[in-house]
Protein backbone atom coordinates (compact mmCIF):
# COMPACT_ATOMS: atom_id res chain seq x y z
CA UNK A 1 0.00 0.00 0.00
CA UNK A 2 1.07 3.59 -0.52
CA UNK A 3 2.50 5.50 2.07
CA UNK A 4 1.79 9.02 2.43
CA UNK A 5 3.41 11.55 4.69
CA UNK A 6 2.09 15.04 6.08
CA UNK A 7 5.04 17.63 6.12
CA UNK A 8 3.31 20.29 8.55
CA UNK A 9 0.87 19.09 10.72
CA UNK A 10 -0.65 22.34 11.17
CA UNK A 11 -5.11 23.22 10.77
CA UNK A 12 -5.07 21.35 7.49
CA UNK A 13 -2.20 18.92 8.07
CA UNK A 14 -3.90 17.23 11.14
CA UNK A 15 -7.02 16.85 9.32
CA UNK A 16 -5.31 15.16 6.36
CA UNK A 17 -3.40 12.70 8.42
CA UNK A 18 -6.76 11.50 10.06
CA UNK A 19 -8.40 11.44 6.80
CA UNK A 20 -5.72 9.37 5.12
CA UNK A 21 -5.68 6.69 7.97
CA UNK A 22 -9.31 6.64 8.09
CA UNK A 23 -8.96 5.63 4.24
CA UNK A 24 -7.93 1.38 3.04
CA UNK A 25 -6.24 1.73 -0.24
CA UNK A 26 -3.60 4.09 1.34
CA UNK A 27 -1.25 4.32 5.01
CA UNK A 28 -0.46 7.10 7.05
CA UNK A 29 3.69 7.03 7.34
CA UNK A 30 4.12 9.62 9.58
CA UNK A 31 3.58 13.10 10.48
CA UNK A 32 6.62 16.21 10.91
CA UNK A 33 6.58 18.78 13.75
CA UNK A 34 9.16 21.02 14.73
CA UNK A 35 7.73 21.86 18.39
CA UNK A 36 7.24 19.08 20.98
CA UNK A 37 3.90 21.08 21.94
CA UNK A 38 0.45 19.41 22.34
CA UNK A 39 -0.22 18.58 18.94
CA UNK A 40 3.02 16.55 19.09
CA UNK A 41 1.91 14.69 21.84
CA UNK A 42 -1.50 13.88 20.45
CA UNK A 43 0.60 12.62 16.92
CA UNK A 44 2.18 10.27 19.32
CA UNK A 45 -0.90 9.10 20.97
CA UNK A 46 -2.76 8.72 17.95
CA UNK A 47 -0.18 6.01 16.97
CA UNK A 48 1.37 8.32 14.11
CA UNK A 49 4.78 7.89 13.53
CA UNK A 50 6.40 11.42 14.41
CA UNK A 51 9.33 12.55 12.37
CA UNK A 52 11.31 16.17 13.85
CA UNK A 53 11.71 18.59 10.94
CA UNK A 54 14.61 20.46 12.80
CA UNK A 55 16.97 17.90 13.71
CA UNK A 56 18.37 20.42 15.98
CA UNK A 57 15.65 20.61 18.18
CA UNK A 58 16.02 16.62 19.61
CA UNK A 59 16.56 17.30 22.84
CA UNK A 60 13.36 19.02 23.08
CA UNK A 61 11.36 16.48 21.80
CA UNK A 62 13.50 14.23 24.48
CA UNK A 63 13.26 16.98 27.55
CA UNK A 64 9.31 17.15 26.47
CA UNK A 65 9.15 13.03 26.85
CA UNK A 66 7.66 12.95 23.44
CA UNK A 67 9.02 9.81 21.44
CA UNK A 68 10.43 10.64 17.67
CA UNK A 69 10.47 8.40 15.04
CA UNK A 70 13.53 10.06 12.94
CA UNK A 71 14.43 13.10 11.61
CA UNK A 72 13.30 14.96 8.07
CA UNK A 73 15.77 12.95 6.43
CA UNK A 74 14.05 9.40 8.00
CA UNK A 75 10.49 10.81 7.31
CA UNK A 76 11.79 11.36 2.98
CA UNK A 77 13.05 7.91 2.81
CA UNK A 78 9.56 6.35 4.39
CA UNK A 79 7.03 8.12 2.40
CA UNK A 80 5.53 7.99 -1.81
CA UNK A 81 4.18 10.90 -1.60
CA UNK A 82 3.60 14.08 0.71
CA UNK A 83 0.93 16.71 1.74
CA UNK A 84 2.91 19.24 2.32
CA UNK A 85 0.69 21.83 4.94
CA UNK A 86 3.49 23.78 5.66
CA UNK A 87 2.72 27.67 5.71
CA UNK A 88 1.95 30.03 2.96
CA UNK A 89 5.20 29.99 0.92
CA UNK A 90 7.40 27.16 2.61
CA UNK A 91 5.46 24.55 0.08
CA UNK A 92 6.92 26.13 -3.08
CA UNK A 93 10.46 25.97 -1.37
CA UNK A 94 10.00 22.58 -0.51
CA UNK A 95 8.85 21.89 -3.76
CA UNK A 96 12.70 21.95 -4.91
CA UNK A 97 13.48 19.59 -2.20
CA UNK A 98 10.48 16.84 -2.87
CA UNK A 99 12.07 17.38 -6.45
CA UNK A 100 15.76 16.32 -5.96
CA UNK A 101 14.20 13.33 -3.96
CA UNK A 102 11.57 12.32 -6.94
CA UNK A 103 8.85 12.83 -4.00
CA UNK A 104 5.03 13.48 -5.48
CA UNK A 105 3.38 16.02 -3.65
CA UNK A 106 0.07 17.75 -2.89
CA UNK A 107 0.67 21.37 -1.28
CA UNK A 108 -2.28 24.00 -0.30
CA UNK A 109 -4.14 26.98 -0.89
CA UNK A 110 -1.50 29.52 0.02
CA UNK A 111 1.31 28.50 -2.24
CA UNK A 112 1.00 30.05 -5.72
CA UNK A 113 -0.37 28.15 -8.61
CA UNK A 114 2.36 29.38 -10.96
CA UNK A 115 4.87 28.15 -8.60
CA UNK A 116 3.83 24.71 -8.23
CA UNK A 117 2.23 24.20 -11.97
CA UNK A 118 -1.17 22.10 -11.77
CA UNK A 119 -3.99 22.94 -9.55
CA UNK A 120 -7.28 20.67 -8.28
CA UNK A 121 -10.18 20.36 -7.31
CA UNK A 122 -12.00 16.87 -7.00
CA UNK A 123 -15.40 17.81 -8.96
CA UNK A 124 -13.73 20.32 -10.77
CA UNK A 125 -10.74 18.45 -12.72
CA UNK A 126 -9.71 15.46 -11.16
CA UNK A 127 -8.56 13.88 -14.18
CA UNK A 128 -5.85 16.63 -15.02
CA UNK A 129 -3.66 15.30 -11.82
CA UNK A 130 -3.47 11.70 -12.80
CA UNK A 131 0.31 10.72 -12.25
CA UNK A 132 0.71 14.35 -11.92
CA UNK A 133 3.86 14.59 -9.27
CA UNK A 134 3.21 17.75 -8.12
CA UNK A 135 -0.50 19.57 -6.80
CA UNK A 136 -2.00 22.59 -5.34
CA UNK A 137 -5.29 21.83 -4.13
CA UNK A 138 -7.15 24.97 -4.09
CA UNK A 139 -7.96 27.24 -0.70
CA UNK A 140 -10.67 26.30 1.33
CA UNK A 141 -12.89 29.89 -0.40
CA UNK A 142 -11.87 28.51 -3.81
CA UNK A 143 -12.67 24.82 -2.91
CA UNK A 144 -16.24 26.35 -1.67
CA UNK A 145 -16.95 27.93 -4.96
CA UNK A 146 -15.83 25.43 -7.14
CA UNK A 147 -18.51 22.39 -5.00
CA UNK A 148 -21.63 24.63 -6.24
CA UNK A 149 -20.61 26.43 -9.19
CA UNK A 150 -19.60 23.15 -10.60
CA UNK A 151 -23.09 21.14 -10.30
CA UNK A 152 -24.69 24.56 -11.43
CA UNK A 153 -22.81 24.56 -14.86
CA UNK A 154 -23.35 21.07 -15.46
CA UNK A 155 -27.31 21.99 -14.83
CA UNK A 156 -27.38 25.16 -16.30
CA UNK A 157 -24.61 26.22 -17.98
CA UNK A 158 -22.79 29.57 -16.70
CA UNK A 159 -22.39 32.70 -18.21
CA UNK A 160 -21.16 34.90 -15.91
CA UNK A 161 -20.43 34.58 -11.81
CA UNK A 162 -20.49 37.75 -9.38
CA UNK A 163 -19.47 36.55 -6.03
CA UNK A 164 -18.81 38.57 -2.73
CA UNK A 165 -16.69 36.43 -0.45
CA UNK A 166 -17.33 37.52 3.35
CA UNK A 167 -13.84 36.16 4.94
CA UNK A 168 -13.28 34.99 8.68
CA UNK A 169 -10.34 36.64 10.11
CA UNK A 170 -8.77 33.99 11.57
CA UNK A 171 -8.92 30.56 12.55
CA UNK A 172 -10.53 29.98 15.85
CA UNK A 173 -6.54 29.17 17.72
CA UNK A 174 -4.91 31.90 15.63
CA UNK A 175 -4.48 34.33 18.91
CA UNK A 176 -2.65 36.83 17.35
CA UNK A 177 -4.71 37.81 13.62
CA UNK A 178 -7.47 39.81 13.17
CA UNK A 179 -9.59 42.16 12.80
CA UNK A 180 -11.07 41.92 15.93
CA UNK A 181 -13.35 44.80 15.49
CA UNK A 182 -13.29 46.24 12.15
CA UNK A 183 -14.93 45.34 8.62
CA UNK A 184 -11.53 44.66 6.30
CA UNK A 185 -11.95 44.85 2.38
CA UNK A 186 -9.31 41.98 1.88
CA UNK A 187 -8.06 42.49 -0.80
CA UNK A 188 -9.17 45.69 -1.07
CA UNK A 189 -8.34 45.50 -4.96
CA UNK A 190 -11.27 44.23 -6.96
CA UNK A 191 -11.54 41.69 -8.16
CA UNK A 192 -9.71 39.77 -5.75
CA UNK A 193 -7.89 37.12 -6.19
CA UNK A 194 -10.44 33.98 -5.96
CA UNK A 195 -11.88 34.19 -9.34
CA UNK A 196 -8.34 33.72 -11.03
CA UNK A 197 -8.18 30.85 -8.24
CA UNK A 198 -11.69 29.41 -9.01
CA UNK A 199 -10.09 29.70 -12.98
CA UNK A 200 -6.65 27.51 -12.41
CA UNK A 201 -9.40 24.19 -11.95
CA UNK A 202 -13.15 25.69 -13.63
CA UNK A 203 -11.01 26.97 -17.13
CA UNK A 204 -12.55 29.46 -19.27
CA UNK A 205 -15.45 30.29 -16.36
CA UNK A 206 -16.51 33.91 -16.52
CA UNK A 207 -16.08 34.55 -12.73
CA UNK A 208 -15.40 38.26 -10.47
CA UNK A 209 -15.07 38.13 -6.63
CA UNK A 210 -14.47 40.35 -4.42
CA UNK A 211 -13.82 39.78 -0.51
CA UNK A 212 -13.51 41.16 2.80
CA UNK A 213 -12.53 39.99 5.98
CA UNK A 214 -14.53 40.19 9.62
CA UNK A 215 -14.19 39.48 13.29
CA UNK A 216 -15.15 36.16 13.47
CA UNK A 217 -13.31 32.67 13.10
CA UNK A 218 -15.87 30.09 12.53
CA UNK A 219 -16.57 30.12 8.72
CA UNK A 220 -16.80 32.19 5.64
CA UNK A 221 -19.53 33.21 3.77
CA UNK A 222 -19.82 33.57 0.62
CA UNK A 223 -22.16 35.56 -1.84
CA UNK A 224 -23.03 34.36 -5.27
CA UNK A 225 -24.67 35.31 -8.64
CA UNK A 226 -24.85 33.64 -11.64
CA UNK A 227 -26.15 34.39 -14.71
CA UNK A 228 -27.38 31.43 -16.72
CA UNK A 229 -26.84 29.75 -20.22
CA UNK A 230 -30.22 28.20 -19.25
CA UNK A 231 -33.51 28.80 -17.67
CA UNK A 232 -33.74 26.53 -15.18
CA UNK A 233 -36.08 27.13 -11.56
CA UNK A 234 -35.07 27.74 -8.01
CA UNK A 235 -36.45 24.00 -7.51
CA UNK A 236 -34.14 22.92 -10.12
CA UNK A 237 -31.09 24.48 -8.38
CA UNK A 238 -32.29 22.91 -5.13
CA UNK A 239 -32.39 19.70 -6.77
CA UNK A 240 -29.55 19.63 -8.10
CA UNK A 241 -27.48 21.01 -4.93
CA UNK A 242 -29.37 18.21 -2.98
CA UNK A 243 -27.89 15.58 -5.13
CA UNK A 244 -24.32 17.09 -5.30
CA UNK A 245 -21.94 15.22 -2.82
CA UNK A 246 -19.73 17.04 -0.45
CA UNK A 247 -23.02 20.07 -0.27
CA UNK A 248 -25.88 20.03 2.30
CA UNK A 249 -28.54 22.44 2.24
CA UNK A 250 -29.41 23.78 5.34
CA UNK A 251 -32.48 26.35 6.29
CA UNK A 252 -32.58 29.23 8.29
CA UNK A 253 -36.22 28.17 9.34
CA UNK A 254 -35.24 25.08 10.83
CA UNK A 255 -32.61 26.91 13.08
CA UNK A 256 -29.81 26.88 10.65
CA UNK A 257 -29.74 30.58 9.90
CA UNK A 258 -26.22 31.36 10.52
CA UNK A 259 -22.61 30.05 10.69
CA UNK A 260 -22.27 29.98 14.38
CA UNK A 261 -25.61 27.60 14.31
CA UNK A 262 -24.24 25.54 11.23
CA UNK A 263 -20.97 25.38 13.04
CA UNK A 264 -23.28 23.79 16.35
CA UNK A 265 -24.73 21.24 14.46
CA UNK A 266 -21.45 20.03 12.96
CA UNK A 267 -21.02 19.78 16.89
CA UNK A 268 -24.35 17.55 16.99
CA UNK A 269 -23.20 15.54 14.18
CA UNK A 270 -20.17 13.92 16.30
CA UNK A 271 -17.96 15.18 13.56
CA UNK A 272 -13.99 15.22 14.91
CA UNK A 273 -13.01 18.91 15.75
CA UNK A 274 -16.54 19.67 14.82
CA UNK A 275 -15.66 19.55 11.78
CA UNK A 276 -17.85 20.23 8.42
CA UNK A 277 -16.33 19.17 4.83
CA UNK A 278 -19.43 19.97 3.35
CA UNK A 279 -20.59 23.09 1.90
CA UNK A 280 -23.45 24.64 3.48
CA UNK A 281 -25.82 26.16 1.10
CA UNK A 282 -28.60 28.08 2.29
CA UNK A 283 -32.03 26.98 0.62
CA UNK A 284 -33.77 29.51 1.12
CA UNK A 285 -31.47 31.88 -0.06
CA UNK A 286 -31.68 30.21 -3.73
CA UNK A 287 -33.58 32.11 -5.65
CA UNK A 288 -33.68 32.85 -10.22
CA UNK A 289 -34.90 36.04 -11.29
CA UNK A 290 -34.33 37.41 -14.77
CA UNK A 291 -32.23 34.09 -15.64
CA UNK A 292 -29.74 35.01 -12.76
CA UNK A 293 -28.99 32.58 -9.95
CA UNK A 294 -28.75 33.68 -6.47
CA UNK A 295 -27.87 31.86 -3.08
CA UNK A 296 -25.74 32.06 0.12
CA UNK A 297 -23.32 29.68 1.54
CA UNK A 298 -20.88 28.81 4.65
CA UNK A 299 -17.66 27.35 4.17
CA UNK A 300 -15.86 25.75 6.90
CA UNK A 301 -12.12 26.57 6.61
CA UNK A 302 -10.43 24.26 8.71
CA UNK A 303 -11.94 21.05 7.01
CA UNK A 304 -13.55 21.63 3.38
CA UNK A 305 -10.48 20.99 1.47
CA UNK A 306 -9.19 17.80 3.39
CA UNK A 307 -11.27 15.41 1.65
CA UNK A 308 -9.88 17.06 -1.37
CA UNK A 309 -6.48 16.08 -0.51
CA UNK A 310 -7.08 12.61 -0.45
CA UNK A 311 -8.84 12.62 -3.82
CA UNK A 312 -5.55 14.19 -5.24
CA UNK A 313 -3.55 11.51 -3.86
CA UNK A 314 -5.03 8.94 -5.27
CA UNK A 315 -5.03 10.76 -8.70
CA UNK A 316 -1.74 11.20 -9.07
CA UNK A 317 -0.59 7.79 -7.71
CA UNK A 318 -2.73 6.60 -9.94
CA UNK A 319 -5.09 4.33 -7.39
CA UNK A 320 -8.28 5.54 -8.84
CA UNK A 321 -8.92 7.11 -12.24
CA UNK A 322 -12.85 7.93 -11.64
CA UNK A 323 -13.12 11.27 -9.73
CA UNK A 324 -16.92 9.82 -8.63
CA UNK A 325 -15.44 6.32 -7.22
CA UNK A 326 -12.47 8.17 -5.19
CA UNK A 327 -14.96 10.90 -3.89
CA UNK A 328 -17.25 7.71 -2.82
CA UNK A 329 -14.81 6.54 -1.29
CA UNK A 330 -13.34 9.19 0.84
CA UNK A 331 -16.61 10.50 1.64
CA UNK A 332 -17.41 6.69 3.25
CA UNK A 333 -14.13 6.45 5.10
CA UNK A 334 -14.84 10.08 6.03
CA UNK A 335 -18.04 10.24 7.38
CA UNK A 336 -19.49 12.60 4.48
CA UNK A 337 -22.54 13.57 2.59
CA UNK A 338 -22.14 11.60 -0.38
P1 LIG B 1 -0.83 26.12 10.35
O1 LIG B 1 0.06 27.24 10.76
O2 LIG B 1 -2.02 25.80 11.18
O3 LIG B 1 0.04 24.79 10.23
C1 LIG B 1 1.29 24.76 9.59
C2 LIG B 1 2.15 23.70 10.26
O4 LIG B 1 3.42 23.65 9.59
C3 LIG B 1 2.44 24.00 11.73
O5 LIG B 1 2.35 22.79 12.47
C4 LIG B 1 3.89 24.51 11.72
O6 LIG B 1 4.56 24.24 12.90
C5 LIG B 1 4.47 23.71 10.58
N1 LIG B 1 5.64 24.32 9.95
C6 LIG B 1 5.99 25.61 9.91
N2 LIG B 1 7.12 25.76 9.19
C7 LIG B 1 7.47 24.53 8.77
C8 LIG B 1 8.54 24.03 8.00
N3 LIG B 1 9.48 24.85 7.51
N4 LIG B 1 8.60 22.69 7.76
C9 LIG B 1 7.66 21.86 8.25
N5 LIG B 1 6.60 22.30 8.98
C10 LIG B 1 6.53 23.61 9.25
O7 LIG B 1 -1.24 26.42 8.85
P2 LIG B 1 -2.55 25.93 8.09
O8 LIG B 1 -3.67 26.86 8.41
O9 LIG B 1 -2.72 24.48 8.28
O10 LIG B 1 -2.15 26.26 6.59
C11 LIG B 1 -1.33 25.40 5.83
C12 LIG B 1 -1.60 25.64 4.36
O11 LIG B 1 -2.98 25.35 4.11
C13 LIG B 1 -1.38 27.07 3.87
O12 LIG B 1 -0.96 27.02 2.53
C14 LIG B 1 -2.77 27.68 3.96
O13 LIG B 1 -2.94 28.78 3.08
C15 LIG B 1 -3.60 26.49 3.52
N6 LIG B 1 -5.01 26.52 3.96
C16 LIG B 1 -5.35 26.93 5.21
C17 LIG B 1 -6.68 26.95 5.58
C18 LIG B 1 -7.12 27.43 6.92
O14 LIG B 1 -8.20 27.97 7.05
N7 LIG B 1 -6.35 27.27 7.96
C19 LIG B 1 -7.66 26.54 4.67
C20 LIG B 1 -7.28 26.06 3.42
C21 LIG B 1 -5.94 26.07 3.06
Amino acid sequence: MKAVGINGYGTIGKRVADAVAAQDDMKLAGVTKRTPDFESKMAVEKGYPLYISVPEREELFEEAGIKISGTIEDFYDKVDVIVDATPEGIGAKNMEIYKKLGIKSTFQGGEKHDQIGKSFNSFANFKDSIGADYVRVVSCNTTGLCRTLKPINDLAGIKKVRAVMVRRGADPAQVKKGPINAIVPNPPTVPSHHGPDVQTVMNGLNITTMALLVPTTLMHQHNLMVELENSVSADDVIDKLENTPRVILVEASKGLGSTAQIMEYAKDLGRPRSDLFEIAVWKESINVVDGELYYMQAVHQESDVVPENVDAIRAMLEIEEDPAKSIAKTNKAMGIKG
